[in-house]
């Protein structure tokens, strides 16, 4: 339990058409190993739909806090301080991918306003990608390229 202090942001790493629902989200993380991951917990807040639509898959309050029952386990290390969403999609392994070969412009717009509607609430909190704290290309795009291209405000990025 902390302060919010980073937004992290994932991709499930599926093909384009593939359609993801809580259940199967439910089933690769929280089924033992090793069919899922084993946790107790989903690794994510919410999912931005191919379509951009926004589902919340672990709930929270939106204060400053992340309280012991909104942590998800997205990034080792800092999951007490971050909230983790994932964009559905993003199946590939270069890192040097630009956003529209693996996302929809939906998912763009949704993303979008979906950090602007955060930092409106969290003005002093970070946009990071999932490589920020890890060995991992995940979300599989360049996380501040993307939003420095939409006018956002270097001190909110990582
Ligand atoms: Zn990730």
């Amino acid at each position: 339990m902390g302060k919010l202090t980073y937004l992290v942001i994932h991709c499930l790493d599926t093909p384009p058409n593939m359609h993801v629902t809580k259940k199967m989200l439910q089933d690769w993380h929280m089924s033992p190993k090793p069919r899922g991951r084993g946790w107790d917990r989903l690794g994510y807040s919410d999912i931005i739909h191919r379509d951009g639509t926004v589902e919340n898959v672990t709930a929270y309050d939106g204060d400053d806090l992340v309280e012991s029952d909104e942590i998800t386990w997205g990034a080792t290390g800092v999951n007490s301080v971050s909230r983790h969403i994932s964009l559905e999609g993003g199946k590939g392994e270069n890192p040097t991918k630009e956003f529209g070969e693996m996302f929809t412009p939906e998912q763009a717009n949704s993303l979008v306003k979906y950090v602007k509607d955060f930092l409106s609430k969290h003005p002093t909190c970070k946009i990071a990608g999932h490589y920020n704290f890890a060995a991992k290309p995940c979300p599989n795009f360049n996380v501040r390229k993307f939003f420095l291209g939409f006018g956002f405000d270097a001190k909110n990025l990582m």
